[in-house]
């Protein structure tokens, strides 16, 4: 317990409020309503409605940030250290909550172009590049970006051109935990290339949306970059700590409307919060302590968050609220959203060799590599040489290979020449046959093509491993470090400020709470007078307390009341469409079909679906040729003689090879009334419930032939299986339908 303790710690929470914008300047009465204490760390939020004798909120948080507060300012104080732990291997996470229009996109991707403006996102590639150049030689890095959306609960890829058809699903492996199955991921070498990344999600991001406030408002944008780093630790190997970072812009918390609204757009108002309202539910579940299930599996974002709330990560919330008086009540919310959040207790840990780390797969290819164009150098220099040039196996240092390289050059243009002086040698020679000499010619200019072949398929190798070495960062090496050694020094001076700050404002905390809790200590008096006085003081001071607290019970009430009757008035409009739709399946649709269809569902958790159970099981698809079901009077079918052929040859049968299939027609008339057998495989009737190609109905549909034609050998020429199920519905028509019996 006490080593579970050690390492858990609790989810940074800060609060930030923007400027108050022109609008609300000109038309709302002076002044916001929010006040900050930067020292403490405290939201002093007024209520506009109320009468001036009540007391005013306050909440304390781990940071605040008025609207003076600067970009640079909040992210070294409290985002930087986080950026740090993902760079040791820790996951770590940053998450913007608040209305619409309070700055969580200006706290995460800000201004790009503005130094001074830029947010939490490119801060952190500025943070973690700078970091991977000024580290150890020793060090490799592998940077990855990837960038999703969720919108109505669907999960789509930013960086896939084709997003816009493709929803992604969430999968759970016991060692990575919850990932997004198929999600594009890039490799960045650079600022640059990660920030070209960015832009290009954030371009698809607006594409799709038609009103891109309201698109942005709804939907979840998350950012993710992994970041791994290979260092040889005391042991001589290498070890691999990965780091994963998930930057989060949620959708607005505001309440969407609910209240009148039907049908689809009931269904989707329920979905775009659903989200929002799932993380709520998480965060009291983790923040209570006392509730054993915490519903992660509500939504798609809290399963993607799952690590991040009350696991392994290091996280921190900022909570963005406007200042306007006319926003108070969603402001309030979100203040007590941000102040649960507080209380939950996360357990980061390094993740230290992990399976799943592409570094070591890149590494390993790497190596492969370089084994086969050390092997193709090595073949070179041996046919040049004459002999077996002895070498041992470490070629690593630069300077060795750079020299081979140069030596396999070297060869090239040696052997091209000496092949070309000797066909010069060919061309002079009087002594030999106009045909000998072409020959000879002809053979040195095989050898050249050879010679030609050989150089551009080692420069292919050579390309190929350059490219992927260039993928891995080396400290140190990589990045030009444009800053010189006093704007290093400038850097280090502000984040010593910040951490001083930083604990500033903590050990102001503890005084505080420490005061609140030694109200009650024994003191000495040296008079009952004092000692009236004091207490009096401290009774006032409770009293003030008790009446805020009194308040808080009585709001905390009121939005419960609220939720439920909003959440009442949901079900009442859902139970109404339930009605409208059975009304249409009981009056509508036979009881028989109605059955089949219900028999055929099946609920699918994983996607929140309901699916239709494939008529024919999938697993029967590659044997079919032997599992069919039995004929109705005990013969085991196929009887055709290509089902024979089939049967004996197993599934490479000459027949199939040359698309032709022999259908003898032979049997005996068969009892014909099995009509549901029958229709089932007719193929006009269900043509888009089974559209496999090689589901055979020609043999069932033989037992009808057979009934006019008792021996009737069929050959069929098909070039394709589509093109054979053509044919056999083109004869089961004309010889079926005609006569139908
Ligand atoms: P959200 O993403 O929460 O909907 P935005 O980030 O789009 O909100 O911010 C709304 C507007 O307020 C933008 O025009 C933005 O530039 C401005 N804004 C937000 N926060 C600040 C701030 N701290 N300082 C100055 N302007 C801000
Ligand atoms: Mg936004």
């Amino acid at each position: 317990i006490m080593s579970k303790n050690k390492s858990s710690e609790c989810v940074k929470v800060v609060v930030r409020c923007r400027p108050l914008n022109r609008k609300e300047e000109s038309n709302g009465p002076a002044g916001g309503i929010v006040q900050m204490d930067l020292k403490l760390g405290q939201v002093i939020l007024r209520n506009p409605r109320a009468p001036p004798c009540e007391p005013l909120k306050t909440f304390t948080f781990d940071a605040v940030y008025d609207a003076n507060s600067k970009q640079r300012d909040l992210y070294d104080e409290s985002v930087r250290p986080l950026i740090d732990s993902v760079l040791d291997g820790f996951n770590g996470t940053i998450f913007a909550y608040g209305q619409t229009g309070t700055g969580k996109t200006y706290t995460m991707q800000g201004a790009w172009m503005d130094p001074e403006k830029r947010g939490v996102i490119p801060n952190a590639f500025d943070h973690i590049f700078t970091h991977i150049s000024r580290s150890q030689s020793d060090k490799q890095y592998l940077v990855r970006a990837s960038y999703l959306e969720i919108y109505l609960e669907e999960i789509r890829d930013l960086l896939d051109p084709n997003h816009a058809n493709t929803r992604l699903e969430l999968r759970e492996s016991p060692e990575t935990g919850v990932y997004v199955r198929d999600l594009t991921s890039c490799v960045c070498k650079s600022i640059k290339e990660i920030e070209e990344v960015m832009n290009m999600g954030n371009q698809a991001r607006a594409v799709g949306a038609t009103d891109m406030n309201e698109h942005s408002s709804r939907s979840h944008a998350l950012f993710l970059i992994t970041v791994e780093c290979s260092q040889p630790g005391p042991d001589g190997r290498k070890h691999i700590r990965v780091g994963r970072l998930n930057l989060v812009d949620l959708a607005g918390s505001e309440r969407q409307a609910k209240t009148g609204v039907h049908g689809e757009r009931l269904k989707e108002a329920a979905k775009i919060n659903l989200s929002l309202s799932a993380l709520g539910n998480v965060i009291s579940a983790l923040a209570d302590g006392r509730s054993g299930h915490v519903p992660y599996r509500d939504s798609k974002l809290t399963r993607l968050l799952q690590d991040s709330l009350g696991g392994n990560a290091k996280t921190v919330m900022v909570a963005t609220l406007g200042p306007a008086p006319q926003h108070y009540d969603e402001t309030l919310t979100t203040l007590r959203y941000a102040n649960r959040a507080k209380n939950i207790h996360n357990q980061p840990r390094v993740n230290e060799d992990p399976k799943d780390a592409l570094l070591r797969e890149f590494q390993k290819e790497i190596a492969r590599l370089r084994a086969q164009l050390n092997h193709r150098k090595w073949r070179n220099k041996h046919k040049k040489d004459g002999d077996v040039w002895d070498r041992d196996g470490d070629e690593d240092t630069a300077g060795e290979e750079d020299y081979e390289e140069k030596d396999a050059e070297d060869y090239m243009t040696l052997e091209e020449q000496r092949l070309e002086l000797e066909k010069e040698a060919i061309r002079g020679d009087r002594f030999l046959l106009a045909e000998e000499k072409q020959r000879l010619l002809g053979e040195k200019e095989r050898m050249m093509g050879d010679l030609r072949k050989e150089q551009e398929a080692t420069e292919q190798l050579t390309a190929k491993y350059k490219a992927m070495e260039s993928k891995l960062l080396v400290g140190g090496k990589n990045i030009m470090d444009h800053t010189n050694e006093q704007q290093k020094m400038l850097e280090i001076k502000r984040h010593e400020i910040a951490e001083q700050t930083r604990n500033e404002r903590e050990i102001q905390q503890q005084m505080l709470i420490q005061d609140e809790e030694t109200l009650e200590l024994r003191e000495t008096f040296t008079s009952l007078q004092q000692e009236v006085e004091a207490k009096t003081k401290k009774l006032k001071k409770l009293y003030a307390k008790l009446q805020c607290i009194k308040t808080e019970i009585k709001d905390v009430n009121d939005e419960h009341v609220r939720s439920r009757q909003e959440l009442e008035q949901t079900q009442n409009e859902l139970t109404r469409e339930l009605k409208f739709k059975y009304l249409i399946i009981e009056n509508f649709i036979p009881p028989e079909e109605k059955n089949k269809i219900m028999n055929r569902l099946t609920f699918d958790p994983e996607e929140d679906q309901w699916k239709f159970q494939p008529l024919v099981q999938s697993e029967s698809k590659s044997s079919q040729m032997k599992k069919r079901p039995s004929s109705a009077v005990g013969y085991k079918r196929p009887i055709t003689q290509f089902a024979r052929v089939a049967m004996t040859m197993g599934p490479r049968t000459r027949y199939r090879a040359e698309n032709v299939m022999l259908l003898e027609l032979d049997m005996n008339p068969l009892n014909i009334s099995s009509p549901d057998r029958y229709s089932e495989s007719d193929p006009s009737q269900s043509p888009s419930q089974d559209s496999s190609p090689s589901k055979d109905r020609g043999v069932c549909k033989s037992t009808s032939w057979s009934v006019y034609n008792s021996k009737l050998p069929l050959y069929i020429v098909y070039k394709s299986a589509q093109n054979c199920k053509v044919k056999l519905a083109l004869i089961y028509k004309t010889f079926v339908r005609r006569n139908p019996f």
